[in-house]
C-alpha cells in the first residue's frame, strides 16, 4: 500500500510508492545511455588548451606558467551568462538585502512589483582537466582539492557586504539542467537568504524552541540506531536516503558532529569529506550508467551567528532526476516517489560500497 510519510527537516509530504518500488535497472529511460566522453575535447571551453574561451579566471592553482594558460589542475572563470551582476560592476551605492520572506504585503506598488538589480556573484569551478571526470572517480587529493576550493570561494564571496547568501551547487547531466558536459561546480552569491534556506532556519528554530536540541543532531541520532536508510558511514559522515525522500535514490550528506556552516570543516573534516564524497558518487556510478543530478550545499553565512541560528547544522543534499516534476508535484508540493528509501539504501549497500 503506498505510504504517505512527513519530512520533519522540511515540512513537505512524499507518497511512497512502495508496490511499484523502483530499483536502478528500472529507469533505464531516465538513464539516457551517452556515448563514451572523451578525456579532452578540443571544443570544449573547460578543456585545457582552450582557457581563452572563458572570461579571464578568478582563481587557478597551476604548476607554472601565466595566468588563464594551461597546466592548471583547477580553475575557477566568472560564468560567461551569469545569473547576477558582478558586485564590482555595479559599484558601491547598490543596497538590496531584502529577502523574499522578509517582505511586507500592502497594496503599495512598491510591495506589488518590487524588485532590485540582480547583484551579486556567479562562479564557475572547473573542478577537473579531465572532461570525463566524475565524483565517482576522483582520488580523495583531487576531491579535497575541489573543496578546499570550494570553501574558499565561498568564503571570499560572504566578505562582500552585498551578498548574504553563498549557494553552492553542481547540475550534472541533461536532466540536472549541465549546459555543459566538462565536470564543473557553481557559485552563487545572492543579495538576500533564499526562501528554501530560510524555511529550513524556521524549522530549526521551533524544534529548538520546543526541544531545546538540533533537529538534524536527533535525526540522524535516530536513523543511526535504526540502521534501515544508511548509504554510507564514516566517524565524520553519514549519508542518508531520507525518510521522506522526495526522489528516487535522494541522498542527504551529513557531519556527525553538529557543525553550523560547510566552512568550519578543518582539513581532516575535509578530507574525509572528500573521501566519503567519493564514495557516495562512486556508488551511484556503480548503480547507474549515467545519473542526472542535482547537488547542493546547505549552510548558514559564516557571519551570521545569532543564538537563533546556532543550531542550523550545515547539510548537502542529492537529487537524482530520475522522478519526473508532474501536478501533483507542481500543483500541491506533494511528491510521488516509486523508490522507498530503505530499498536504495540497500543498493548502496550491496552494489555501491567500495
Ligand atoms: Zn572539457
Ligand atoms: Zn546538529
Ligand atoms: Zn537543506
Amino acid at each position: 500500500m503506498p505510504e504517505l510519510r512527513y519530512d520533519i527537516l522540511s515540512g513537505t509530504y512524499t507518497i511512497i510508492a512502495s508496490e511499484r518500488a523502483k530499483r536502478p535497472n528500472d529507469f533505464r529511460a531516465a538513464q539516457e545511455l551517452e556515448n563514451a566522453v572523451p578525456e579532452l575535447d578540443p571544443k570544449c571551453p573547460f578543456c585545457p588548451g582552450n582557457e581563452r574561451m572563458t572570461p579571464p579566471e578568478i582563481f587557478a592553482l597551476r604548476q607554472d606558467g601565466p595566468n588563464n594558460g594551461p597546466n592548471w589542475t583547477i580553475r575557477v572563470v566568472p560564468n560567461k551568462f551569469p545569473a547576477l551582476t558582478s558586485v564590482k560592476d555595479v559599484g558601491s551605492d547598490f543596497s538590496s538585502s531584502l529577502g523574499a520572506a522578509e517582505h511586507p504585503l500592502s497594496v503599495d506598488d512598491s510591495s506589488m512589483y518590487w524588485e532590485a538589480q540582480a547583484v551579486g556573484a556567479h562562479e564557475v569551478v572547473i573542478e577537473s582537466t579531465r572532461h570525463n571526470g566524475t565524483l565517482g572517480t576522483y582520488s580523495t587529493d583531487e576531491m579535497v582539492t575541489v573543496l578546499n576550493t570550494l570553501k574558499q570561494r565561498y568564503l571570499v564571496l560572504y566578505d562582500s557586504k552585498h551578498v548574504k547568501y553563498v549557494q553552492i551547487f553542481r547540475n550534472w547531466g541533461p536532466l540536472g539542467g549541465a549546459s555543459l558536459t566538462h565536470p564543473h561546480f557553481q557559485i552563487i552569491g545572492l543579495p538576500f537568504v533564499p526562501p528554501e534556506v530560510f524555511a529550513e532556519v524556521s524549522r530549526y528554530n521551533e524544534y529548538n524552541g520546543k526541544t531545546g536540541r538540533c533537529i538534524m543532531c536527533d535525526y540522524i541520532e535516530r536513523e543511526t540506531e535504526k540502521d534501515l536508510r544508511i548509504a554510507a558511514k564514516s566517524r565524520e559522515f553519514i549519508a542518508l536516503c531520507p525518510f521522506a525522500s522526495r526522489y528516487s535514490f535522494e541522498t542527504l550528506i551529513v557531519p556527525r558532529n553538529h557543525s553550523v556552516n560547510f566552512s568550519d570543516m578543518n582539513s581532516e573534516e575535509l578530507r574525509a569529506l572528500a573521501r566519503d564524497m567519493t564514495e557516495v558518487f562512486h556508488g551511484y556510478e556503480e548503480l547507474f550508467s549515467s545519473l542526472s543530478y542535482n547537488l547542493v550545499i546547505h549552510s548558514l553565512p559564516p557571519g551570521q551567528r545569532s543564538r537563533k541560528q546556532a543550531n542550523y547544522h550545515w547539510h548537502i543534499h542529492v537529487y537524482p532526476r530520475l522522478n519526473v516534476e508532474a501536478g501533483l508535484e507542481k500543483g500541491a508540493g506533494v511528491w510521488i516517489n516509486p523508490t522507498p528509501p530503505e530499498l536504495a539504501a540497500l543498493q548502496f549497500d550491496e552494489k555501491g560500497r567500495v
